[in-house]
């Protein structure tokens, strides 16, 4: 089994993703256990075992944060809930939708995965502090791979995990999705790669360790150069 979480720096670890799952970040602080991104829940009983390994039932999560909708970030919530009651968080624009019903910017359908009703409870905007124990999270809107798309930075310990907008090796999300938009990509990560972390963790593929702000750069130049914006 290669699938165990790692330990990035204090109570954040990160699950490399499988397949087509999103990574999946865990932080465990005093009573608090919040899951970053779930993956498509195609995993969940790997990720039960996973969490184990830590300590942590599936029943003891207080919180999920979502970074974006999409189905290979929120699948993985539907069978949490069959055990735990965690606060979904998400940020304002997906979180509104969903709960009116809407459900297509999960892209469930595009991916042929059915994605029932969810009601998302923690409802996100740019500037939200979210505080677990004593870890803090500021969130940022980084609109782009999807309108709702969110940066967490953990300013304390240079962690900065970026969702879909910013991926290694001077990579980033796509921008082809409905609610894409290539311009607002590149602002946000423009901004991005303004910022001070030491480490980034990113929606999919490698935690970014070395040379992290000249990655962030790089996927900047990059992106305002395919999108000519
Ligand atoms: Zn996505």
């Amino acid at each position: 089994m290669i699938s165990i979480f790692e330990n990035i720096s204090g109570p954040v670890h990160v699950l490399v993703s499988r397949s087509f799952d999103s990574n999946i970040a865990f932080l465990k602080c005093e009573n608090h256990k919040v899951l970053i991104d779930t993956g498509t829940g195609i995993y969940h009983s790997s990720l039960e075992r996973d969490l184990n390994q830590l300590g942590t039932e599936m029943s003891d999560i207080t919180d999920i944060v979502l970074t974006h909708c999409h189905i290979d970030h929120i699948g993985g919530v539907l069978p949490i809930l069959d055990s735990a009651s965690p606060q979904i968080h998400l940020h304002r624009s997906e979180a509104e939708r969903i709960n009116a019903g809407d459900m297509s910017q999960t892209l469930g359908d595009t991916f042929g995965v059915d994605m029932p009703r969810l009601r998302i409870d923690g409802i996100l905007d740019e500037g939200d502090i979210l505080e677990f124990g004593d870890i803090s999270l500021d969130v940022l809107s980084t609109p782009g791979h999807s309108s709702g798309s969110i940066c967490l930075n953990i300013e304390d310990l240079g962690i900065l995990i970026t969702g879909d907008t910013l991926f290694a090796g001077g990579s980033f999300g796509r921008v082809d999705f409905p609610d894409g938009d290539a311009k607002k990509l590149v602002e946000s990560l423009k901004r991005i790669s303004e910022m001070n972390f030491a480490t980034a963790i990113p929606g999919h593929m490698n935690v970014i360790r070395h040379n992290t702000k000249g990655s962030a750069r790089q996927s900047y130049e990059m992106a305002k150069m395919m999108f000519r914006v």
